[in-house]
């Protein structure tokens, strides 16, 4: 058995330790937004405290600082996924702001009359509604390859839709709904063989397992900090140096240029090409702190630990008559979404809150998902590696104890 001392784990986080309705607060919404340790919290405060300027502008001591701790966080991102280089490394508020990017600057300028987007049907909508404002100003399509049953992505027929209209394919790494992880090494092979750029929604995945861009063999990748213990309003978009270098910049403003004239403006080299403006300074550096504290852990901890509470969540879950779960893949992330016969989703998660228990209920923003499995909503549990085996003992006996409260 995997020695993972949770307890010391959880003593980093400062808002494990609160109570919701006097109950002892059980935090199952993680694939939402994670929690931050300590390090997190007290790195922003302290760059505010003690570093606060703004980035690349100044000549100052303060200037030089927040230089130094921004771009230090950059550098960090691109070891986590190890990118070749950080310059393949835009900084982003997040992962929608990734997949907007990719759509405006490297999709749109691409598309004909006819051509075609191909995602699956698990994704998120910040990975289906970008391709389709732009597949709609250039009369494209998007197209979805299905899942089965289980949630998983059936592979063939993702292979058979990658067909020379479609210009770019994107995947979720892992489904924020299903927990499914999908077979990116695999799918990233054949969309090379037919020259297809393959963009990975890597939202689910970098909180839970390394990632290794280079061996993935993706061409875009996203990512979203507040889900891996950092601030909100931090992400990144990587993506191959050819591709930022062929992107035309997406939003227009300072620090982007080298010169601006009335008669034409030129701009930086990547990654700066693509950030005007003055970004979340404090947030990546807060970042850069996140990732250290997942380093100091180590994704093969967090894994094992995680992948056992998994496993006896699901059985405890199981064992519950008229609970059905939603999505059974082969291999997955620590998400569980299931349905109990005769409650609504949403009247059970607000009784649960009332239990202390928070998880989520909804749509998940993925509709086309559940249009497949014909539900409007479904529960979920999101766990992390500070979840421990009590808390899912709890949840259990809260959910068992609300639902005769709606029988
Ligand atoms: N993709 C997936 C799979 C997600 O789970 C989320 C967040 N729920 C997003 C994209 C969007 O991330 P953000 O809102 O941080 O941009």
């Amino acid at each position: 058995p995997t020695v993972f001392d949770v307890q010391r784990i959880r003593a980093d986080f400062p808002l494990l330790a609160r109570t919701v309705y006097g109950k002892p607060l059980v935090y199952l919404d993680n694939a939402n937004t994670s929690q931050k340790p300590a390090s997190v919290i007290e790195t922003v405060s302290e760059h505010y405290r003690q570093h606060n300027a703004n980035v690349a502008r100044a000549v100052h001591q303060l200037g030089d600082e927040a230089t130094a701790a921004y771009e230090g966080a950059r550098d960090k991102l691109a070891r986590f996924i190890n990118a070749t280089s950080r310059n393949e490394l835009i900084l982003t508020s997040g992962t929608t702001q990734a997949t907007n990017m990719v759509a405006y600057s490297y999709v749109l300028p691409r598309l004909q009359p006819g051509d075609a987007v191909l995602t699956t049907v698990m994704e998120h909508h910040a990975n289906i509604v970008p391709w389709q404002l732009v597949a709609q100003r250039a009369g494209a399509t998007v197209k979805a390859a299905p899942i089965n049953e289980r949630g998983e992505l059936i592979v063939e027929k993702f292979i058979e839709m990658l067909t020379p209209e479609v210009k770019l394919a994107c995947v979720t790494h892992v489904s924020n709904v299903l927990g499914t992880v999908n077979p990116i090494r695999e799918l990233a092979r054949e969309c090379r063989k037919r020259g297809i750029p393959l963009m990975v929604d890597g939202s689910q995945a970098v909180p839970h397992r390394p990632v290794d861009v280079q061996a993935l063999g993706c061409d875009f990748y996203a990512m979203t900090g507040h889900k891996m213990l950092g601030p909100t309003g931090t992400g990144a978009l990587w993506a191959r140096r050819e591709h930022l270098q062929a992107m035309p910049p997406f939003f227009g403003g300072g620090e982007m240029i080298r010169e601006v004239r009335f008669d034409g403006t030129t701009f930086a080299e990547a990654p700066h090409k693509f950030e005007a403006g003055t970004p979340n300074i404090a947030g990546f550096v807060g970042l850069g702190a996140a990732i250290d504290y997942y380093q100091s852990i180590g994704f093969e901890a967090i894994h094992a630990w995680e992948q056992q509470l998994l496993s006896y969540a699901t059985e405890r879950l199981r064992d519950i008559p008229g609970l059905r779960i939603i999505g059974e893949a082969a291999e997955k992330e620590p998400v569980i979404s299931f349905l109990l016969e005769g409650a609504q989703a949403t009247d059970l998660a607000t009784l649960l809150d009332l239990e202390g228990v928070a998880v989520r209920s909804g749509h998940h923003c993925a509709h086309p998902l559940m249009q497949f499995y014909g539900v409007p909503a479904t529960l979920r549990a999101s766990l992390a590696f500070y979840n421990t085996r009590e808390e899912i003992d709890a949840f259990v006996t809260a959910l068992l104890k609300v639902r005769k409260l709606l029988l």
